[in-house]
């Protein structure tokens, strides 16, 4: 469920903050609209599953920079450029940019499924059986 008009975004520069399946779903929708993406994230790789994941690193508008983080927000009127800082070495670069959007955790809605499934660490559903399959299907259409 995308939250942005993304057409806005069309030949500029953008930044990503986060590498969840919120980022790269976003990233991915930017694909082929967006000069360049830049994927900024703080932990040393991406969280996001796999799938989502291929659906991006390797498109050529990508560039994904782990240990990172936007540290200052720069422009008149507007947004310009954004100085990002290496956490490991502690460099700082400053990245012409147009936009910003920021997709670092989002809490999924699972009260409702109130220990009717098995979450893992992350609170995902773990996939144990067909019926289970069947039941979250059944519930995810009931939402
Ligand atoms: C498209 C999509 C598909 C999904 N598929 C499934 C599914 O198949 N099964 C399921 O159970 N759930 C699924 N979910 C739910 C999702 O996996 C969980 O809700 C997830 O933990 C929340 O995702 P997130 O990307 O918002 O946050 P997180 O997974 O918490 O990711 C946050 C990211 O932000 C980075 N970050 C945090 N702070 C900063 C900072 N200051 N600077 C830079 N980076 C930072 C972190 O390193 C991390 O990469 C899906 C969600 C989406 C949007």
């Amino acid at each position: 469920m995308l939250r942005y008009d993304l057409h806005n975004h069309k030949g500029k520069n953008v930044i990503v903050v986060g590498a969840g399946n919120s980022a790269m779903n976003v990233v991915f929708q930017l694909l082929n609209i967006a000069e360049r993406v830049y994927l900024i994230n703080s932990a040393d790789k991406p969280n996001a599953d796999e799938i989502s994941l291929n659906r991006v690193k390797d498109n050529p508008r990508v560039k994904i920079l782990n240990s990172t983080s936007v540290t200052e927000i720069l422009g008149k009127d507007r947004v310009q450029q954004a100085k990002i800082l290496h956490l490991k070495d502690k460099k700082s670069e400053t990245l012409d940019v147009d936009s910003i959007f920021v997709e670092i955790g989002y809490v999924p809605s699972i009260d409702y499924l109130n220990g009717l499934v098995q979450l893992n660490e992350r609170d995902e559903i773990i996939m144990i059986h067909i019926m289970l399959q069947v039941l979250l299907e059944y519930l995810l259409l009931e939402m």
